[in-house]
């Protein structure tokens, strides 16, 4: 926690807003929109994958219908597809920023209208706040009129040519769960580019009710509303989200300095200067070849020390709950995930830890 989040809690306590709605969840609205810069209209929601699921009914995603997904992400990149009864149909990812491919993109969307069906949308990722190829894929998004979503849950405070990550589609999504860079305990948010869609997001997010002095409902609704409680976590939060950007860059900065001489070792970095990643996690991957030794030696050889990693995100065409989804695309996603590790990147990382950190790898590349 930054400090001031229980000022914010008290205040939504004092008046007694303890309900989805309430001054800190207008507050922090406000705070996302000025913090991302531009004009945009901001919805707090219970999760970044309620704001998926929002984001796709608003795209107007119906059962039986096509979504396309960037293959190598967290399953809350997908999940939303199902819910709505529609189809995933994965792409690979590229080896700069380990996101989506354009030019598979393109591939997956002409093959998808010749089998007689035009994909609904696009959900594209920012993995590990590296921000994707927009560009790219937005001359193909646009070239087929396609909407977009950007899936920042990583990459709040990330930027593509000095321009925010989750502002580029027609929706981006924030998630503020426990392990993002920013929390509020459990929450995300819906960054529209209009008023209507946000107001939109609003109406989904709290059951659907029409202007009615009774209960009338012509939509089905959702209850995917952020609390005040959690939205005065967050206001609190938006205060420190600059230090933690710093903080995560320079866990970032610790570990490409550490590898620096170590044959067969990648800290994934930004591809060019264009890329300003907040560097939710660091990343590395092993090539055995040259190192003599895997991405699992290394976990194992740090979990002995009580340090703990993890591998990257398995991508979705091999997981077997989306076995059946369409695949589009090489064999890139499952080599990075073959050869990636996540290191330890929290913000309350000690010079003390990263010491720690640094010995035990040191040690381990000796042998
Ligand atoms: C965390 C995460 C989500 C889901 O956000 P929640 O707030 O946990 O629902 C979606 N996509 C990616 C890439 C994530 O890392």
């Amino acid at each position: 926690m930054g400090g001031s989040e229980m000022k914010y809690i008290n205040e939504a306590f004092d008046n007694n807003w303890v309900a989805p709605l309430g001054s800190n969840v207008d507050g922090l609205e406000k705070e996302i929109e000025n913090y991302l810069g531009g004009n945009l209209h901001t919805a707090a929601l219970s999760s970044g994958t309620a704001a998926l699921h929002l984001a796709l009914l608003q795209c107007g995603v119906m059962r039986g219908d096509e979504v396309i997904c960037q293959s190598m992400t967290f399953s809350a990149s997908a999940n939303p597809i199902v819910y709505c009864g529609a189809v995933p149909v994965f792409v690979d990812s590229e080896k700069d920023t380990w996101n989506m491919c354009p030019e598979t993109l393109q591939l997956a969307i002409e093959e998808r209208i010749k089998k007689g069906k035009k994909p609904k949308a696009i959900i594209v990722v920012h993995l590990y706040g590296m921000p994707a190829k927009m560009e790219e894929i937005l001359k193909v998004a646009n070239e087929y009129e396609i909407p977009v979503i950007e899936d920042a849950a990583e990459a709040l405070g990330s930027r593509y040519k000095n321009r925010a990550c989750g502002t580029f589609g027609r929706f981006g999504v924030l998630s503020f769960n426990g392990n993002k860079i920013i929390t509020t305990s459990g929450g995300g948010a819906l960054v529209c580019h209009t008023k209507e869609d946000k107001d939109k997001a609003v109406f989904l997010s709290t059951q659907a009710r029409d202007d009615a002095p009774h209960y009338q409902h012509s939509e089905i609704g959702y209850n995917y509303r952020m609390s005040n409680i959690c939205a005065g976590i967050g206001r609190g939060q938006m205060e420190v989200l600059g230090d933690r950007v710093k903080t995560r860059r320079k866990i970032h900065d610790f570990y490409a300095e550490l590898f620096r001489t170590v044959d067969g070792v990648e800290v994934f970095s930004a591809p060019a200067r264009e890329y300003f990643s907040n560097h939710w996690l660091s990343a590395i991957t092993i090539d055995p070849d040259i190192a003599q030794k895997t991405r699992e030696d290394l976990r194992l050889a740090l979990l002995e020390d009580n340090i703990e990693s993890r591998p990257l995100w398995k991508p979705m065409h091999l997981q077997p709950v989306f076995a059946d989804a369409p695949y589009y695309g090489g064999e890139i996603g499952q080599s990075v995930f073959n050869k990636g590790l996540c290191l330890p990147s929290g913000s309350n990382l000690t010079e003390y830890d990263k010491q720690r950190i640094a010995k035990s790898i040191i040690q381990f590349f000796k042998h």
